[in-house]
């Protein structure tokens, strides 16, 4: 939308214009259904087999590991279910910060398949301590175990410790599964240098189109399909390929790997701008997680005194054209913390907003929303 400044990337994010183009071709030109025989079902079947070597290539996985889906919520609930339902994971490590698509996940297929599920302890930060994973397993010596934690948190930005946590799991035979979406494309990941069961990642974060999203699956986890009815994806993944989508994503995602560290560079130094000038403006402020282990640079999490202009906040910004994101849920009329908030224990009468940026957010944007902001508050 022109006028507006969009400060939600973590929500999601542009498709690259080089990106739109290549669909669009693909739409007009090549619609044939992947799984068809014919010379256009063949060509289509060949652009996807040539996206899922592209993105093998980058996280360094075989092919025959890579699958599409529609989301990385699919990817997230396809994992969690089957790995209990084929691979008999009877105890699920988890955190309290994770995303609900994870967290639903889990509870759901705990209630039904009698499954233990413990939840690390996370500080006020959102980090996770990994050492606390050896002491549940060492506990638990009759049980098959899945670790499900995320590389990167949507809501505060931290990064968990994931090549610890991946070193203990591969140490004590544990399932590892990782919600990378949102360190994706940023940050570099090696499915063969950090040891990783399972790994899912959402198109439309970096610079893709929506409704696609990949899982890894390391060879040596044989599961059975999600979604069933159809022979594609090698019988793991039934229904129709989103080919443009599928082309869209690995294009999207070689671009930013492309130019990863131009990009990482320009983030970095965007949410250091807006962090110092912020806290010169509103020295009450203070950001979330700043203290963590790590923290990837798109993201930051800013927790607002308590008061009636911060109520109105998220309502003022956008009114005035600025897109973030709250970090309370309404629940029956109720504005309460988000559960990533109630987990580090973030004092409820404070407002947070999430800001998120991209490699084309500028200093200018920051300026007006600082203005913005102090305006506000
Ligand atoms: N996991 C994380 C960490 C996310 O941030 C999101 C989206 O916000 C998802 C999973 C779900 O991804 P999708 O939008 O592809 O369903």
């Amino acid at each position: 939308m022109a006028n507006s400044i969009y400060l939600d990337h973590a929500a999601t994010t542009f498709v690259r214009p080089e990106v739109i183009d290549t669909m669009h071709t693909l739409m007009r030109e090549e619609y044939g259904n992947a799984s068809s025989i014919h010379s256009q079902g063949r060509s289509a079947r060949s652009k996807v087999e040539s996206a899922r070597k592209k993105i093998a290539k980058i996280i360094n996985a075989s092919v025959g590991e890579l699958f599409f889906t529609s989301t990385a919520t699919e990817a997230n609930n396809m994992i969690i279910q089957r790995a209990v339902i084929d691979l008999g994971v009877d105890l699920i490590i988890s955190s309290p910060t994770e995303h609900h698509c994870v967290l639903y996940a889990i509870a759901r297929v705990a209630k039904e398949n009698n499954v233990k599920v413990v939840n690390l302890k996370v500080d006020q930060n959102g980090d996770v301590d990994p050492e606390e994973i050896q002491i549940i397993a060492k506990a638990n010596p009759d049980k098959k175990i899945m670790v499900s934690l995320m590389n990167g948190n949507n809501e505060l930005g931290n990064m968990h410790p994931v090549s610890a946590i991946s070193a203990i799991c591969k140490e004590m035979d544990i399932l590892f599964h990782c919600d990378a979406v949102q360190a994706m494309g940023k940050y570099h990941i090696d499915v063969q240098r950090t040891y990783y069961s399972f790994l899912t990642a959402s198109s439309h974060k970096f610079h893709g189109p929506k409704g696609v999203g990949f899982v890894y699956i390391n060879n040596g986890n044989i599961i059975s399909p999600f979604i069933v009815g159809g022979a594609q994806e090698r019988n793991m993944r039934a229904g129709t390929e989103n080919v443009y989508g599928i082309v869209g994503m690995a294009d999207a995602l070689s671009m930013m790997v492309d130019e990863r560290d131009i990009i990482v560079n320009h983030l970095s130094e965007i949410q250091s701008y807006f962090e110092s000038k912020l806290l010169q403006a509103i020295p009450t402020c203070t950001i979330n997680a700043q203290g963590a282990h790590a923290r990837m640079a798109h993201i930051t999490s800013v927790s607002f005194p308590p008061g009636p202009k911060a109520d109105m906040l998220m309502f003022n910004l956008d009114i005035n054209g600025f897109c973030a994101s709250s970090g309370s849920a309404c629940s029956a009329g109720i504005e309460e913390d988000s559960h990533v908030l109630i987990a580090i224990d973030h004092p409820s009468d404070r407002k947070t907003i999430r800001f998120s940026f991209s490699y084309l957010t500028t200093t200018s944007e920051i300026d007006s929303l600082i203005e913005a902001l102090g305006r506000m508050i």
